[in-house]
């Protein structure tokens, strides 16, 4: 009787909170969701600082001492992109949707799409971002931040975003 009277609280409270939650929960605008079937919230904007345009950007995995490795969601609305950076151990990009493009210095831009992956080798400058016309959403994964996360360098021109 006792055990069934805990199983029946730890359903009431897990009932109340999806109900509050629920409840709570803000119009699809305010919610944070760039579309109605987004896979991640959008999280906060990208600050100016680092990237050019409209960036939402969300956590998903933050960095420990265990995995060290950093994971996020990032939407780039039409024409926003990162600014040139680098990564000391690399990074990997999953493009989840849209259209977008992907540059490694001295290299020609490459145009990437959802279900595409991109590995961008340690210490090397590169940007990516949504495509002229088109949002673009990647996941990045960040693998072994003892080396270190990121070095921000300068934005990416017009020109340069726009180059064949
Ligand atoms: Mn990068």
């Amino acid at each position: 009787m006792e055990l069934l009277n805990m199983r029946l609280n730890v359903l009431l409270v897990t009932f109340l909170t999806f109900g509050v939650f629920l409840a709570c929960k803000a119009p699809e605008e305010e919610s944070g969701r760039s579309t109605a079937n987004a896979i991640f919230p959008k999280g906060s904007k990208g600050p100016s600082q680092f990237f050019t345009g409209t960036v939402w950007v969300t956590g998903l995995v933050d960095n420990d001492s265990i995995f060290t490795t950093s994971a996020g969601s990032v939407l780039f609305e039409p024409s926003a992109r990162s600014n040139w950076h680098s990564h000391p151990a690399g990074q990997i990009l999953i493009v989840t949707e849209g259209v977008g493009y992907h540059q490694i210095k001295g290299k020609r831009k490459e145009v990437i799409r959802k279900g595409d992956v991109v590995k961008c080798p340690p210490n090397t400058s590169h940007w990516h971002g949504a495509s002229k016309d088109s949002s673009m959403t990647h996941i990045y994964l960040l693998p072994n931040t003892e080396k270190g996360m990121v070095k921000w360098m300068e934005p990416v021109s017009d020109q340069e975003f726009l180059n064949e």
